[in-house]
C-alpha cells in the first residue's frame, strides 16, 4: 500500500480505532473561538474597522455631501453596509472552527489515491489525515483543507492566521473571503471618498493637529487599499483554481517542470471556475455573499478530483 507518513505510522487498525487525540479534546474543553475574541490581533482588527467606519461617515462623507442630505445618506448606508459585513464575516471567521479530522476517519486501505492524493500520518495528533489536511501548531491539531497564510506576499510556513487568531479551513474558508473582499471594498470606498473630500478646490487646512490627521488618516486608507486589495486578488486566484496556498507552495516546482517540458500543470482538484466557485461559496449564487449560508459542506474529508486527472473523479462532498 502506497502510504507516504510524515515520520513512521502505526498500522492501520490502530489509526481505525485511536480515540481523538489529546490536544483535540483540549481545544474543545477550552471552549472553541469565545476565547479567541479576547486576542489583541483580533482586538486590534475590531478597533480598525470602528475607526475607519467613524472617520468615513462622520468626518468624510458628512463633510462632502451632508449626512441630512439624500446623496450622504446613500453613501452612509452603503458604506455602512460594508462595513457591517466585513464585521459580520471576521467574527465568523473567527468563531467558526475550520474542522478538524473526524473520529470516524477511517483511511481508504483499498485505494490510498482515491481522494486525490497519498495517505498522509500524523504524528502530533498520532492518525491519519483526509486529503488536504495539515498540522497547525498553534491549534495543536489537524485542520481540514487548511488554506495557509501569505505574509507580505512571500508565502510561508506559517499557516495560523493571528488576524483572526483562527486556522483558515474548510468550514470558515467562505467567512475569510467575504471578510477580505467587503474590507477591501470599504478600504477603496473610503479611499475614494477622502481623496475627493482633500482635493477640493475650496478645502483649506488649517492647523498643525489638521495636517496631520489628513495625513495620517489618507496614509492609512491607502495602505489598507493596496494590502487587501493585493490579498483578495490572491484569493479569487485560489478561490477560481479550488487551490490552498499551501497547496500553491507545493505545486511550484511541479509547473515549473511542466512548463520547462512545453507541458501545462493542471491541479487535480480544479473543476473548473464556476464549480471552484460553487464548492466553497455554495451552489445558490444568491448566497454567495453570505458568510453563514454553508449549507453545502460535508465533513471535508473528501474532494471531488478533475477529469483532466488520471485518478477516476469521486462524488462531490465539498
Ligand atoms: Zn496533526
Ligand atoms: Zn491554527
Amino acid at each position: 500500500m502506497d502510504v507516504v507518513r510524515e515520520k513512521r505510522g502505526p498500522d492501520l487498525f490502530h489509526a481505525r480505532h485511536s480515540f481523538p487525540p489529546l490536544c483535540q479534546i483540549r481545544e474543545r474543553a477550552m471552549g472553541g473561538g469565545k476565547g479567541k475574541l479576547a486576542s489583541s490581533p483580533v482586538i486590534a482588527a475590531i478597533s480598525l474597522i470602528g475607526v475607519v467606519y467613524y472617520i468615513t461617515v462622520f468626518v468624510f462623507v458628512d463633510d462632502l455631501l451632508g449626512l441630512s442630505t439624500s446623496p450622504g445618506r446613500l453613501n452612509a448606508c452603503i458604506f455602512s453596509w460594508l462595513a457591517f459585513m466585513c464585521l459580520f464575516s471576521f467574527f465568523v471567521a473567527v468563531l467558526t472552527d475550520p474542522g478538524s479530522v473526524p473520529p470516524s476517519f477511517a483511511p481508504e486501505t483499498e485505494d490510498p489515491l482515491k481522494f486525490g492524493e497519498p495517505l498522509k500520518y500524523c504524528d502530533k495528533c498520532s492518525t491519519y489525515k483526509p486529503p488536504r489536511a495539515h498540522h497547525c501548531r498553534v491549534c495543536r491539531r489537524c485542520v481540514l483543507k487548511m488554506v495557509g497564510m501569505i505574509h507580505l506576499m512571500l508565502i510561508n510556513n506559517d499557516h495560523h492566521c493571528a488576524w483572526i487568531s483562527n486556522c483558515v479551513g474548510y468550514a470558515n474558508y467562505k467567512a475569510f473571503i467575504l471578510c477580505v473582499f467587503h474590507a477591501a471594498m470599504a478600504s477603496i470606498y473610503s479611499m475614494v471618498v477622502f481623496f475627493i473630500n482633500t482635493l477640493e478646490e475650496h478645502h483649506n487646512f488649517e492647523g498643525v493637529y489638521n495636517k496631520i490627521f489628513y495625513v495620517l488618516f489618507g496614509s492609512l486608507v491607502s495602505l489598507l487599499s493596496l494590502a487587501l486589495s493585493t490579498l483578495l486578488g490572491w484569493h479569487i486566484y485560489l478561490l477560481t483554481h479550488n487551490i490552498t496556498t499551501i497547496e500553491y507552495r507545493i505545486a511550484v516546482r511541479a509547473m515549473w517542470l511542466a512548463k520547462k517540458s512545453g507541458q501545462k500543470h493542471h491541479h487535480r482538484f480544479d473543476l473548473g471556475v464556476y464549480k471552484n466557485l460553487s464548492m466553497i461559496l455554495g451552489p445558490n449564487v444568491l448566497k454567495w455573499l453570505w458568510p453563514t449560508a454553508t449549507g453545502h459542506l460535508r465533513d471535508g474529508t473528501q474532494f471531488a478530483i478533475s477529469k483532466a486527472d488520471d485518478r477516476p473523479p469521486v462524488s462531490p462532498n465539498s
